[in-house]
């Protein structure tokens, strides 16, 4: 936006910092500058044996793992992701994945990266928010890393066990998230980066990597915005 009509929106509408409340200043964007420093980083992009890569020790190759920030229980900086999943946000979710791509650009984590792949929302969760959160923090990643998004190649299924006789509830059980890459995608032979908005057990991106290498990907990836201390 032209600066003049920035500040004239401002005047009007002044837009405030999604952490801390203060008003922005016209240069500042969703995060006062304070907030972006105090912002409790996880450093885990210059430490490849760190708490999210050692999720999926044993469990999956996943060649890098790295979360901007750390969101604790009652940390301000969570706000941020609920923001971004369930208020409607999702441009800062974007602005949030183009900064982490910018920190870590120099460390080479999207050396050899062929694809970005956001981790799919089932069809009938995406219809209800309107968007997939993922697939904005991928977006503003990709821009920056200069990397080739995709999001129509891994997709979310439910799957329902077979509950002839069950309860509602042994049904409720019984319905999961099931991912797949379809066949025929450029992924097939790719080095994937997977992004989701947070990382907390892990087990949504191991099911995702796990459909991604069984479908044929050679290398896979995770980045997140946020993960759980
Ligand atoms: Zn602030």
């Amino acid at each position: 936006m032209r600066d003049w009509l920035r500040n004239i929106a401002d005047f009007f509408f002044p837009r405030t910092c999604r952490v801390c409340g203060k008003v922005l200043l016209h240069n500042e964007e969703y995060l006062c500058m304070q907030c972006m420093i105090d912002m409790p980083r996880t450093d885990f992009v210059s430490n490849p044996d760190n708490a999210m890569a050692q999720l999926f020790y044993g469990k999956l190759p996943v060649e890098r793992a790295a979360a901007y920030f750390y969101f604790a229980k009652g940390s301000d900086y969570r706000r941020l992701i609920h923001l971004i999943k369930y208020r409607g946000e999702k441009e800062c979710g974007s602005y949030l994945g183009m900064m982490m791509a910018r920190e870590c650009m120099s460390s080479g984590f999207f050396d050899g990266i062929d694809y970005i792949v956001p981790v799919p929302l089932h069809r009938k969760k995406e219809l209800e928010r309107g968007y997939n959160q993922s697939e904005w923090i991928a977006q503003g990643i990709a821009d920056v890393a200069g990397v080739p998004l995709c999001t129509d190649a891994l997709v979310c299924h439910t799957h329902r066990e077979s509950q002839t006789r069950k309860g509602i509830y042994e049904r409720y059980l019984a319905t999961r998230e099931v991912f797949e890459l379809l066949p025929d995608t450029p992924l097939v032979g790719a080095n994937v980066l997977l992004v989701d908005d947070v990382v907390t057990t892990g087990a949504t991106l191991l099911a995702c990597g796990e459909a991604l290498l069984q479908g044929g990907v050679r290398q896979v990836s995770m980045m997140t915005l946020a993960a759980a201390k």
